[in-house]
Order: structure tokens, then sequence, then C-alpha cells
């Protein structure tokens, strides 16, 4: 049964760990390496995570707000209300819900929508759940709707119903539960059925970082990885970063290689430029990937308007990845548009291309 075990808030670094154990089925010549490489970047990952609140940059608003409820469900000697983060991956949802339960000195589960195929691989969380703790379900849309309605009464009443028997024979058990706090994520939160997401007392979108909390976050990351860096170096992996502290995390552990590797350990402006070069991100923080979505547009479907699909098929990669991952930026910078008929490339984008061939 998928069940993480209960994290007590003062396990920091257990739920990053959990992303070290997916690696078993590495089994070519190379899995030793890569496990220790993936298991290096886990562990860096989990360095790199803040674990209290005060150390989060950036969301100012989404913090404040989640501050007061904190603090009066503290006051209150209350759980939480039941809080909702929507938003595109790497924004820091589980950092949020990882941050809260640490915050209020309770417990923690996690658990992946993913992953809760039936009622019956909820109850055991459920069943765990101590006082005021807290159940962090990540890709909360991704939870079959059956569960979902298991979930219902236990959100509202803190209460589930097991059948138990079949037929003429069953009978329902209701169960009491300790009152706890759900904390859901989702990269689509117009996914979430009306009645799940009107359970959440809160919901809260996180957007993308400026390129100045990216730098702060990024400056304070070097710090931790033990390498030097100026601020310069600092806001142009920043820049490049398409407003995301997950990604500003891996270009800056890229460009830490590149400058042990080819410039004695320091990054200047320099050293970050050649190093994200080589990686293929351009002025805009656009990846290859990024690029191959907007030219496939360009040159496939001479600029839209086209269906995600379509376009997800043309380059091998599935549309969630498109929506989810790729998509979000490009809108935001205003490269696509998203109409009715389908997704259209904007005269920005078209330039974009233009002036990253003409180099
Ligand atoms: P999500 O759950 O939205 O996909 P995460 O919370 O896992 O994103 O964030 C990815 C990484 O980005 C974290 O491991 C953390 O290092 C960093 N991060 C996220 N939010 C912040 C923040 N507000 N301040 C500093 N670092 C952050």
């Amino acid at each position: 049964m998928p069940r993480e075990a209960i994290i007590h808030s003062s396990d920091d670094d257990s739920f990053d760990d959990r992303n070290s154990n997916n690696q078993d089925d590495l089994t070519n010549e190379n899995a030793t390496d890569s496990k220790s490489a993936l298991r290096r970047n886990a562990e860096e990952d989990s360095a790199l995570r803040p674990k209290r609140m005060d150390e989060m940059i950036g969301q100012r608003d989404v913090f404040e707000r989640i501050k007061i409820t904190v603090d009066a469900a503290l006051k209150r000697r209350e759980p939480l209300g039941h809080i909702l983060f929507d938003g595109p991956p790497g924004l820091g949802k589980t950092t949020f819900a990882m941050c809260i339960p640490a915050e209020m000195g309770v417990d923690f589960q996690i658990a992946s929508g993913a992953t809760l195929k039936a009622p019956k691989d909820l109850i055991p969380y459920l069943t765990n759940a101590t006082e005021r703790s807290v159940l962090f379900i990540d890709e909360i849309h991704r939870m079959q709707k059956a569960v979902e309605e298991f979930l219902y009464p236990a959100m509202e009443d803190f209460r589930i119903d097991l059948t138990l028997g079949e037929g003429v024979n069953a009978r329902t058990l209701n169960m009491q539960l300790k009152p706890f706090t759900v904390i859901g994520a989702t990269t689509r939160a117009g996914l979430l059925s009306a009645p799940l997401r009107d359970r959440f007392q809160m919901r809260e979108h996180l957007d993308f970082y400026t390129n100045e909390e990216l730098a702060s976050i990024i400056t304070r990351n070097a710090q931790k990885l033990s390498v030097g860096m100026d601020d310069e170096a600092a806001l142009e992996i920043a820049r490049r970063s398409r407003g995301t502290p997950r990604i500003a995390n891996n270009r800056l552990r890229w460009v830490r290689d590149y400058a042990v590797s080819r410039a004695h350990g320091f990054i200047n402006l320099e050293v970050a430029n050649k190093a994200l070069e080589m990686q293929g991100v351009d002025i805009l923080g656009l990846d290859p990937q990024d690029r191959k979505y907007l030219d496939t547009i360009q040159r496939v479907f001479a600029g839209g308007p086209v269906g995600v699909e379509a376009v997800a098929h043309t380059m091998n990669v599935s549309p969630d990845t498109l929506v989810d991952e790729v998509e979000p930026f490009l809108l935001r910078s205003e490269l696509i548009v998203r109409t009715r008929r389908g997704r259209i490339l904007t005269e920005q984008a078209i330039y974009h291309l233009k002036a990253i061939n003409r180099k």
C-alpha cells in the first residue's frame, strides 16, 4: 500500500529522502554512479529547501495570510483550516506544506493523489493523523473520485464511514478521527471538483517569483553549497530561471559544477553566462524544450492556432508536461496566447526565435 511514514516535525530531511528511494530501477552499468548522483541531488535539494517559514523568500501576500492563520490556530489551540495551494511546479507548494507543521510543532504525513486509487489507500493516513497534524496530499487533482468522496466527511466532521461486509449483511461503521488539517497541492486547480475545492477554507495561488527574489534565493543557496558568487552572477542566473525557485536551484548547481571544473570555483557573470549557454539556456531562461515547443508551433503549425495535443504529439512528449511545465511561463512571458481555437505564437516569440537562430 502506498503510504508514507508519519514524519515528526523535527525529522526535517525525511521528506526529501523519500525522493532518493525512487531509484531502485536503475539497472544499467552506470546505475551506481547515477544513483549516487541522484542521491547527492536529493540531499542537496533537502539542504536547500527552507525548513521554517521565516527562511522562505517571496510570495509575501500568501506568506502573510498563512502566518496569520497559523498564529491564530496556535493561539486558539485548534487545528488549522484546510489549505489548498495551486500553481506551476517548483514554486513552493510543498515547501509551504512542510514549513507549516514545523511552525506549529505538529506531525505531518505526505501522500500523493496519484497513488490514492481507492478509499482503502487513504484510511491509514486518516487513522494515523494525530491531533492537529497535517496531511499533505500532493497532486490532489489526480485522486480518484471514490477517494475524494471518502475524504469529504473526514475533512468536514473528522469522521469516516466504513462499510463492512457485503450485500444484505453490509453495515456502516462510523469512525471518529482526530481533528487534523489537509493541505492539498495542485498544478491544475481547474481539474478539482467544486465540492472538493469548497472544502478548503483557504485557497492560495502561488505565482512566479521576481528576479530579485530569485537572486536572494540563489545567493543564500550558493552559501549553503559553499561556492563563492558575486551579485551580478546571482541576478543573471535568476533572470534565466523562469521565475521558479526549483529551476533556479538546478541552474545554480550546474553553474557551481561548471565553476569548479572550469573557473577555480568562483561564479562571476562570465562564468554564469558561459555555463548557462552550454546548457542551452537562453537569455529569457528558455531551455531547449521550451524553444522546441515554440519552434514546433511556428514551423509545423504556421504559428497557430493549434491544440496542445497536436503540439505534444509532434514533439513526442505528453500534453500534461506541456500544460504543467512548459506553457505557464511562456504564457506569463507573453510568448504564446491561449485562445479557444488553440495556442498562438505572439510577435515577441517570433522575434525571440529569430534572434536565437541568428546567433
Ligand atoms: P512545488 O511543490 O510547488 O513543486 P517545492 O516546494 O518542491 O515546489 O519547491 C522546489 C524547491 O524550490 C524547494 O526545494 C526549495 O529549495 C525551493 N523553494 C521553493 N519555494 C521557496 C521559497 N519561497 N524560498 C526559498 N526557496 C524556495
